[in-house]
């Protein structure tokens, strides 16, 4: 993408502009500066596929009542040490935030704590709740499944059988040093990523879609169906599926999270797609917080970071290119984007803009 001509925009106008789509779309002031928050910070640490790209996405959503605004979730059972909270389509900024700060809370007081989430709206980047966590120096584990969308050929198929299932562990930062964040979808690449590319953006790598026949591919129309530069991007559309990462071990991983996210929560696996919900897609998460402190580990942070430290020292396979710890080219980029602005591809802006339109939000 960096390549590509972009549109580069500070990231205080480009939050203006958020907010004001979804407060005009029908959500209060707050929530509507939370859901921009929470996009833009994907989009700060270079996960542009979970930004705000997804606006025009979730503004059809809640016109369609696929996403509810202003929803707090319902309590299904609770305990000192775990919580079960059906999000009720609420938007995943806001369930997403309700459920983390809850799991906080409880670890902080029994030193661990587990919170199983269902039918919450797209809870995007998942790495943004273990920041949350980390931030009040919390560990934190979540294991995500996408509820009615099914896009990811188990190992050795071609047909879709897993959502795109991120899998993610936060580690809390020792004083001025990165926090340690792993983050990832268990797909070869994240669908956005394919949406991305199908805008002329950055490719996706090589065996990430797998066709009908068996073949690889890296064509978004694999993914999608035909496509023209301005037909919406729908995957139910598409012949082929996404590959799971790793061979049989990502697919696995996919797996478990479709059966800890989905089935345990209640939300249910990605699939079979059930016609009555009619496309409604949610996320799952199950969200394991623990307090080093109360395992012994006192300085469980310091060491940590000191582990990561040596971990970066390892001699490179390619002359002069870096050994990263989990969660450094996020920091990385998050430091060059908030002194040099978000570069949005062209297509993206011009859909936000078209939104804006629309809703009467002025672009100035
Ligand atoms: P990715 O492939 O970019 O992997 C990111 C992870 O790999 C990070 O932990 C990063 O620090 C680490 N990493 C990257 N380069 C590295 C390097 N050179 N050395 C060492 N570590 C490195 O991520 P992705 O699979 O494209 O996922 C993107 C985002 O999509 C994630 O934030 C995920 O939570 C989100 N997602 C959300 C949903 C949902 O339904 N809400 C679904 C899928 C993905």
């Amino acid at each position: 993408m960096a390549d590509l001509p972009s549109h580069i925009i500070a990231v205080a106008d480009l939050t203006r502009v958020i907010t004001d789509i979804f407060d005009k779309a029908g959500c209060d002031r707050a929530e509507a500066a939370r859901i921009a928050t929470h996009l833009i910070s994907a989009n700060l640490t270079g996960h542009d596929s979970h930004g705000v790209i997804r606006t025009p996405r979730y503004v059809s959503w809640l016109a369609e009542g696929k996403l509810v605004a202003g929803q707090t979730p319902e309590v299904i059972t609770e305990s000192a040490t775990h919580a079960v909270l059906d999000g009720r389509y609420g938007f995943g900024q806001t369930i997403g935030e309700i459920a983390t700060d809850l799991g906080i809370s409880k670890a902080k007081a029994a030193g661990l704590s587990m919170i199983a989430l269902r039918h919450a709206g797209h809870i995007g980047r998942i790495g943004g709740w273990a920041e949350r966590a980390a931030a009040q120096g919390l560990i934190s584990i979540h294991f995500v499944n996408v509820a009615q969308s099914v896009l990811v050929a188990p190992f050795g198929a071609v047909d879709r059988r897993f959502g795109t299932n991120p899998v993610c562990i936060g580690i809390p930062a020792a004083g001025d040093e990165p926090m340690l964040l792993l983050d990832f979808a268990t797909s070869l690449v994240a669908e956005g990523k394919v949406l991305v590319a199908s805008n002329g953006g950055k490719p996706i790598p090589e065996g990430s879609l797998v066709a009908p026949d068996g073949s690889l591919s890296t064509d978004p129309e694999v993914l999608y169906g035909p496509l023209t530069p301005t037909s919406p991007r729908n995957p139910a559309n598409g012949p082929g599926a996404l590959r799971a990462f790793g061979e049989h071990k990502g697919s696995g991983l996919a797996f478990m999270c479709d059966v800890l996210a989905g089935v345990l929560t209640g939300g249910g696996a990605s699939g079979p797609l059930d016609p009555a919900l009619d496309g409604r897609v949610s996320n799952g998460m199950l969200s394991i917080y623990i307090d080093a402190a109360h395992f012994g580990a006192t300085h469980f942070a310091r060491e940590a970071a000191a582990y990561a430290a040596w971990v970066r020292e390892a001699a490179p396979a390619e002359h002069g290119a870096d050994v990263l710890a989990p969660g450094d080219r996020e920091a990385r980029m998050r430091t060059e984007r908030l002194r040099d602005g978000i570069p949005l591809q062209l297509d993206t802006w011009a859909a936000i803009c078209a939104v804006a339109e629309t809703l009467g939000v002025a672009i100035t």
